[in-house]
């Protein structure tokens, strides 16, 4: 099933003609009108008219998250200030957001990539899709909203409201798809388990769209088993419109990303230079159908890799691969690096272990696991906890290669946060 079949399944060769002249066309707006990018091009040596070829984009400059929260937060605009008329931002943790200012018609675009997104999922408008993402400032909220919309599906923007809330309104609109943070739907499968709810006979959810934060592949068998439903891994952040940046299809093998609006080039983080096709490093993105905000070279940070060949859809967009972690959050310890994704990947593949787990690194670079056990299906028993304690280290210490303190806590003793999970504590740089 296409939204856009036209679109999603362009040759190669026009998908690259199209790309070619949209981002000459965005380079020629920014040095006319955007002063951020007229510095670097004028520092760099470099003017439109050399921008000949697609492999010419490595001639840009960077954009980074720093150089965003410089420019805050409309120094980066391409149009005249009454022209947005939406604004989005991106949390981040410290200091000022992010903001990124939509165009109508960049929120009219940004709803378009939603559609093609969930209807290559399967999704028509006969769906109820109750979207439990935070609305405001977030992205997860309006832009998957507007998106559904698109399609006609009934939306019920529950937003982060309260289990109950979300139960009552899932049971009584018969939800058939969620749009979820994939540690709240574990946390929300506890508090089923816990109501003595279970999701696959009392609910109708047959499809989860899960993103906005790392999970692993484990975590989404989890997901898949507890609601007998299935879980479509969803890629987006705010620089590049938030969802419907890339989605995975019904083959759930990889997420397209939709190269007609962005330009997609993997680097080596340390280096800068492009990596080749089928390397894992990091994802560096050009919006080409910008309007108020148009973004050179973004570096997200996240960590993937391109997918070789074609996918079984017939959509020609290239896919990318689950994230391996964020560069940012990748854990140097012992001289060690370790990506939290190792940590969980290891944690879900036990069933006597629970839903809610949190890394606490300290003192002289000791790593300690506290993770919550299974409310069901583990008797607890004192000798199975050590024995379970014992194995997770062990297999922790393998796949990290860093021996950890594992402390197994009671179901639901861990805070549960009310956005993106916080997963590390890192103590060291407190
Ligand atoms: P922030 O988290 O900085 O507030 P956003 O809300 O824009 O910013 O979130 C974007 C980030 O969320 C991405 O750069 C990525 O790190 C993470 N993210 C989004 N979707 C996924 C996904 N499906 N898998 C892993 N990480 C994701
Ligand atoms: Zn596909």
């Amino acid at each position: 099933m296409f939204w856009d079949q036209e679109s999603e399944t362009l040759t190669r060769p026009t998908i690259e003609q199209l790309q070619l002249k949209r981002l000459q066309n965005t380079v020629e707006r920014v040095a006319q009108r955007v002063p951020f990018y007229r510095d670097k091009f004028t520092k760099l040596g470099i003017v439109p008219a050399d921008i000949k070829s697609l492999a010419d984009v490595r001639l840009l400059p960077f954009t980074t998250g720093a150089d965003l929260r410089t420019i805050y937060p409309e120094g980066m605009l391409a149009v005249d200030r009454d022209e947005p008329v939406r604004l989005h931002t991106s949390s981040g943790t410290t200091g000022k957001p992010k903001a990124i200012f939509f165009s109508r018609k960049d929120v009219e675009n940004a709803a378009e990539l939603v559609a093609r997104s969930l209807v290559m999922t399967g999704i028509t408008r006969k769906d109820v899709l109750q979207n439990m993402m935070s609305y405001g400032l977030f992205t997860g909220g309006l832009v998957m909203h507007y998106g559904a919309e698109k399609v006609g599906c009934l939306v019920i923007p529950s937003g982060p409201g309260t289990s109950e809330r979300q139960l009552m309104l899932m049971q009584d609109l018969r939800s058939t798809a969620v749009h979820i943070l994939p540690s709240y739907a574990l946390y929300f499968a506890s508090f089923l388990e816990h109501k003595g709810i279970d999701p696959r006979k009392d609910l109708s959810v047959r499809k989860a769209f899960v993103g906005a934060e790392p999970h692993t592949e484990e975590t989404r068998r989890r997901i898949e088993q507890i609601f007998g439903c299935d879980v479509y891994n969803s890629y987006g952040l705010t620089e590049m419109n938030g969802p419907g940046t890339a989605f995975e299809c019904e083959h759930k093998a990889g997420m397209h990303l939709w190269e007609d609006n962005f330009i997609l080039e993997i680097i080596n983080p340390a280096t800068g230079e492009p990596l080749p096709e089928g390397q894992t490093g990091e994802l560096v993105m050009t919006t080409l159908n910008r309007e108020a905000m148009p973004i050179l070279r973004y570096r997200t940070r996240d960590i993937t890799s391109v997918i070789p060949g074609p996918c079984k859809c017939g959509r020609t967009h290239r896919r990318i691969a689950r994230f391996t972690g964020r560069s940012d959050d990748m854990l140097i310890i012992r001289g060690v690096n370790i990506f939290p994704q190792q940590i969980e990947r290891v944690l879900m593949s036990f069933q006597q272990v629970g839903r809610n787990y949190v890394i606490i690194v300290e003192g002289l670079d000791d790593l300690t696991v506290r993770v919550e056990l299974a409310a069901a299906g583990f008797d607890g028993q004192v000798e199975h906890v050590a024995a379970l304690q014992k194995q997770l280290v062990e297999k922790l210490k393998a796949e990290t290669y860093v021996r950890p303190k594992v402390d197994l806590l009671p179901a639901g003793s861990l805070p549960v946060a009310e956005g993106k999970a916080k997963r590390v504590i890192d103590k060291r740089s407190l």
